[in-house]
């Protein structure tokens, strides 16, 4: 389906042949969640994959950021694991985290490698505000418009889109914020029009509580709240508030709260056309809702939904990608730690697909859906 690519770049959008950068070492491995392959057949013969979910660590900008060392190790990493493009974006902050920042800080640096990157914008800004704005759903007519410029103003950066939004994030780690709004916020609405209107997706991290529930006692509470409520109904409220939204639904199959069921993915789809989803191959705390066993094969519930709905999926990491001068810890490079796995079990979820779904999923999709250029 390349021939649907849609050519217009906006002024910053990179585009244009390799040019790789050898040998930067990447953070070693951490222990990680599931047992290695033994040697996977190579089905999906090696295809360069799409990872539309990453997030680069440069550092704070009052300790000398460093973005430039970060793209560097992801182009490094790219090379190594025959990654094609990667689509980077800042994390869905909250005001007053350490690092705050948005794309504005990293996008200088993605141009010194034309064609690996694209980027989406508002983790750092757009969030900030919807996350202040929190369960007040009665917003001022100078926040609506704050809010739109600043949309506006991520577009003319050369953003493909907006990210990483949230109405519901999980704290997984001590500074790791809990966020919670409703996904049918006023200002979530306002974005899926903006979206809509610039042909651009929403990348959306949504930790789905299908019914309310008690905190799962991983969960360490405060920050998260003893009682999760139900989410979904606000969150089917957006996807059709403008069907020309593009809402890329983060990290599936790779479940927290064990409610995002290959049945509940089936029926969304099935009644949402302009939900996609972006896959992430960690098992995460469910993993009965992984598309991969222990072993790394694909469960057939997954494949059959895949297969139904092979133009709704694309491929994302969440990898963290760190530069080499940043100093300290914190969840942003206790993350970096996971992916050289992540990207080893990407490569076995997509040996474990039948060929041509692999190259959709891989590639061809999300040269569509974020409107890349080769
Ligand atoms: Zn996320």
């Amino acid at each position: 389906m390349t021939g649907r690519i849609r050519g217009v770049a906006l002024a910053l959008r990179l585009a244009g042949i390799a040019a790789l950068a050898g040998g930067m070492a990447l953070p070693g491995c951490a222990p990680v969640d599931a047992p290695s392959a033994a040697s996977p057949a190579p089905r999906s013969g090696g295809i360069e994959w799409i990872d539309v979910h990453a997030h680069l660590v440069g550092g704070r900008a009052d300790q000398g950021e460093d973005y430039r060392g970060a793209v560097a190790a992801a182009v490094a990493a790219m090379d190594e694991a025959r990654i094609r493009k990667m689509v980077v974006m800042p994390p869905p902050q909250v005001r007053g985290m350490p690092g705050l920042h948005d794309s504005d800080r990293f996008v200088a640096a993605l141009t010194h490698h034309p064609g690996h990157f694209a980027f989406l914008g508002g983790g750092g800004t757009l969030n900030v505000m919807l996350q202040e704005a929190g369960p007040e759903r009665a917003i001022g007519d100078g926040l609506r418009r704050r809010f739109e410029e600043q949309a506006l103003a991520v577009l003319r950066q050369g953003a493909a889109g907006f990210g990483e939004i949230t109405a519901h994030h999980l704290s997984q780690l001590p500074d790791h914020p809990y966020e919670s709004v409703p996904a049918d916020h006023p200002l979530l609405l306002l974005l899926a029009d903006i979206a809509a209107r610039h042909d651009v997706v929403i990348d959306f991290h949504f930790d789905l509580v299908a019914s309310d529930m008690r905190s799962p006692e991983w969960l360490a509470s405060p920050p998260n709240p003893p009682l999760l409520r139900a989410n979904l109904a606000a969150f089917e409220r957006l996807l059709a508030h403008n069907r020309k939204a593009k809402i890329v639904w983060a990290h599936a199959g790779s479940d927290m709260l064990g409610h995002w069921t290959t049945d509940l993915s089936r029926d969304l789809l099935a009644r949402h056309p302009n939900l996609y989803m972006s896959l992430r191959m960690g098992p995460g705390r469910a993993p009965e809702n992984h598309p991969l066993t222990p072993t790394l094969e694909m469960k057939p519930e997954w494949l059959r939904l895949l297969q139904d709905f092979a133009d709704r999926f694309v491929l994302g990491g969440d990898q963290f990608i760190v530069s080499p001068s940043v100093r300290g810890g914190g969840p942003a490079v206790i993350f970096a730690q996971r992916a050289p796995r992540m990207r080893e079990r990407t490569r076995a979820f997509l040996d474990a697909l039948p060929p041509e779904l692999a190259r959709r999923i891989a590639r061809e999709n999300a040269m569509r859906l974020y409107r890349l250029q080769d």
